[in-house]
């Protein structure tokens, strides 16, 4: 999806006209597309302010002042991980102090106080498991099917994919299908970290590397899977590689139209082996909102995963370009392995309150960005 193409034209308000990204700024409002020297631009200019009004106002030419929430449950089915990222504080080896491993009857249980709930959708990742048999994920998406027919599976990371295509020597196209056959709806966007190839081979060098990350989200819009798309910022990246990073998502969408949500993710510093750099500030993460909703043109929708931000900093951000702040969730491991502060789940109703609270207007949507409720909701519109 490419941006209206003749957005209504706003004006700069005047005490931006003396602003170092003047010229971005205006691009942006006339819809023309930012090119790899504008983002390293807005990135780098002290001018926060006309950054967070441009961002804004591009959301807001989009989305007027809706901001979508939804009811979901994560699923963090293993902690077990073949592999081993830098920034990482979730995985553990198995044996090890910490590992969990949930069978799918286990993944049932945790699950069935949400039955006939109104849930959307369950968010389901984990480590990179160094010897389930493939069956156990087709399992899982069916029993998760079967006991919950109205809730879309969103599931499994662009790295966990290509990892059982290695393990059951399948094409990747091959094990999509399967998966989707499933129960499978759409793939998170996971894993993507940095693309450039440095910050790969520094922090996370043994799994699948940013062209296969990219296969498996092309092969997946393909059969008609929509997909996510996340950059792990905060760490040893610079500003180059973010814009590079983004960039990429913008030709991926060009070509393909299947993602859905662009979710910067903060690095989380705790007990993980970057802690010493120390975690990102809050004006660098409502900077990666704003600058991730000039670039990406033809992505509809920017999320502020409150989870990750913390509520305040979420709420910030539906002022600087995002218009979802995510869900529920319920039970968060990830980030909150990683130091985390905020609540591992929120009420629908104290979601709301967040939203309005933010001056926005809360709208509950589905998993594929329909609002819940409408024709089209809890269905697969790709
Ligand atoms: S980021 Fe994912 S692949 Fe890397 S160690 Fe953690 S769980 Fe494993």
């Amino acid at each position: 999806m490419r941006a209206a193409p003749a957005p209504p034209r706003l004006s700069v308000p005047a005490v931006f006209r003396t602003s170092d990204i003047l010229p971005q700024v205006e691009k942006a409002l006339a819809g023309e597309r930012l090119t790899f020297e504008d983002g390293v631009r807005l990135f780098q200019s002290e001018d926060v302010n006309a950054l967070g009004w441009a961002a804004n106002a591009v959301r807001e030419r989009l989305h007027g002042n809706v901001a979508y929430y939804l009811k979901n449950r994560h699923i963090n089915y293993t902690n077990i991980c073949k592999y081993d990222c830098m920034f990482c504080s979730f995985y553990r080896k198995e044996g090890q102090e910490g590992a969990w491993l949930w069978s799918v009857d286990q993944v049932l249980e945790h699950v069935a106080p949400y039955k006939d709930k109104g849930l959307s959708e369950f968010h389901i990742v984990g480590g990179v498991h160094p010897t389930l048999p493939f069956s156990y994920y087709t399992d899982m998406l069916r029993a998760l099917k079967r006991e919950h027919p109205g809730v879309a599976i969103k599931a499994f990371t662009a790295i966990e994919i290509a990892y059982l295509a290695e393990l059951t020597g399948k094409s990747l196209g091959d094990v999509l299908k399967e998966l989707k056959a499933a129960g499978l709806d759409m793939v998170p966007g996971g894993g993507a970290e940095v693309f450039a190839d440095r910050v790969r081979y520094k922090v996370c060098r043994d799994k699948a590397d940013a062209d296969r990350w990219f296969e498996v989200h092309e092969t997946a819009h393909a059969l008609g899977i929509p997909t996510n798309a996340t950059m792990l910022y905060g760490h040893i990246e610079t500003v180059e590689e973010r814009v590079d990073h983004i960039l990429r998502l913008r030709d991926l969408q060009d070509r393909t139209g299947g993602l859905k949500s662009y979710i910067p993710l903060a690095y989380h510093p705790d007990f993980n082996r970057l802690a010493k750099l120390g975690a990102p500030s809050g004006l660098d993460a409502l900077r990666n909102v704003a600058v991730g909703r000039l670039l990406l043109d033809n992505v509809p929708h920017i999320k502020a995963y409150w989870i990750m931000l913390g509520v305040k900093v979420a709420q910030l951000a539906l002022s600087w370009g995002a218009n979802d702040i995510d869900g529920t969730v319920t039970w968060e491991r990830i980030y909150h392995m990683a130091g985390a502060e905020t609540p591992e789940g929120l009420t629908e109703e104290r979601l709301r309150e967040v939203i309005r609270e933010a001056g926005r207007e809360p709208v509950e949507r589905d998993a594929f960005y329909n609002v819940a409720g409408s024709e089209g909701a809890r269905g697969n519109p790709s």
